[in-house]
């Protein structure tokens, strides 16, 4: 018999995600159950999001707290919660200025908006971006213009004029793109959906500069790889390389719909003021209420440090794999993002896993990709690899 949650489901919302046959109820640290009770470890955590796991004792009364005070009041008064979130994610990600938006496309827009205006104030007539072959940046029209996945982009063309794409890690291709109109060039230090792919140091760098010389603005995505993934708050910190703009979100309310962008000081002066951009959602009380709770839960907890002493031993574990199974072909990534390639299909590997209760996701180039909570301990790497061997073997 169709389970009636599934069948509600089928009936009722568009067809769009081709959903696991399982239903979801309960999580608990790193582990996710099923109505029937069944047990899963969590190495996905609804795509590199859940970073405290489910069920942290702060985070949750710290929401309950706001739910029964106050959680929604729109961007016409002041708020001391997004004061503050803001005033952290400031001195975390190095920024100066802070946007809350409600996703992670929305954080993109924004960026993109914000690089415009730039421009726009300087009267330099500058319009193009350049973004990477292979990355991801969201499915509103602005982010999947700067999408480098032909398939997403093609059935909704033509999208924004003035976008080419240079190869990652490839410092000539970029140099090829850039020209008198270029007004940001747009990446991941690390891609997600293209397939765990990490930024050389000498890559960031010579963009860096190209971006500097040219009067150019280096905006990064780190909406997957930034709140702690990599090791460091964001990764682009590990490199030395700033960005002028930072699209953020996943990660940074542990699973409250929650994203932002933030900006020096020298982009917040000269380009987005009132009236140009707004959302009214973007940054509520309780949203804002996880973001600066989940950064005190970051510093209390010490998780960047927990990330950086965990971290080897899941990649040693992997490296295990690649020495071990003929099917493993390679890992990369950094910190708590990692990707291992792998012969069988990984489609159908994702499934196999998930009924050994072991849920892992998908990226392109037939990665398996391993996104845990951030709380992630040995016991649960070991756990996580016998599963992966049942299933690989
Ligand atoms: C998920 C993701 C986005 C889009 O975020 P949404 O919240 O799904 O809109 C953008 N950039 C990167 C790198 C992502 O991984």
């Amino acid at each position: 018999m169709v389970n009636k949650s599934i069948e509600l489901s089928e009936e009722n919302l568009l067809h769009i995600y081709n959903r696991f046959p399982i239903i979801l109820d309960h999580g608990e640290g790193m582990y996710l159950y099923d109505e029937s009770g069944k047990k899963y470890l969590d190495f996905g955590a609804g795509f590199a999001v859940s970073v405290l796991g489910y069920g942290n004792k702060k985070l949750l009364e710290a929401l309950k707290e706001q739910i029964d005070l106050l959680y929604h009041t729109s961007n016409l008064y002041y708020h001391m919660n997004s004061a503050e979130a803001a005033e952290k994610l400031n001195k975390y990600a190095q920024m100066d200025k802070i946007f809350f938006t409600n996703s992670g496309a929305e954080a993109i827009e924004g960026a993109l908006k914000t690089a415009r205006k730039y421009a726009y104030n300087k009267k330099s007539g500058k319009y193009q971006f350049i973004a990477m072959e292979n990355s991801f940046h969201g499915r509103t029209f602005g982010a999947l213009s700067v999408t480098g996945h032909d398939a997403y982009r093609e059935p909704f063309e033509p999208l924004i004029p003035g976008v080419s794409f240079g190869k990652f890690n490839n410092i000539e291709s970029i140099k090829n793109l850039v020209t008198d109109k270029t007004c940001a060039i747009i990446l991941e230090p690390i891609q997600g959906e293209g397939g765990i792919h990490v930024a050389t140091q000498e890559f960031l760098e010579a963009v860096r500069k190209i971006c500097d010389e040219k009067d150019i603005l280096l905006i990064f995505d780190e909406v997957q790889c930034g709140m702690g993934r990599s090791g460091d708050m964001f990764a682009w910190q590990s490199y030395g390389v700033k960005p002028d703009i930072l699209a953020m979100a996943k990660g940074i309310g542990s699973g409250i719909p929650v994203g932002a962008f933030g900006m020096t000081k020298k982009v917040a002066e000269s380009s987005l003021k009132p009236g140009d951009h707004g959302t009214t959602y973007g940054g509520n009380p309780l949203a804002c209420k996880a973001v600066k709770t989940v950064l005190d839960i970051f510093e209390e907890e010490n998780i960047l440090n927990h990330v950086r002493e965990i971290t080897p031993y899941l990649e040693s574990a992997l490296d295990s794999l690649v020495q071990d199974l003929d099917c493993v072909l390679e890992r990369r990534g950094t910190g708590l993002m990692q990707g291992i390639v792998i012969k069988q299909p990984v489609s159908q590997v994702c499934i196999r896993a998930m009924e050994e209760g072991l849920l892992v996701l998908q990226a392109q180039g037939n990665v398996l990709r391993l996104v845990p909570p951030l709380i992630v301990e040995k016991e649960h790497i070991d756990e996580m690899i016998d599963k992966l061997k049942k299933v690989l073997l």
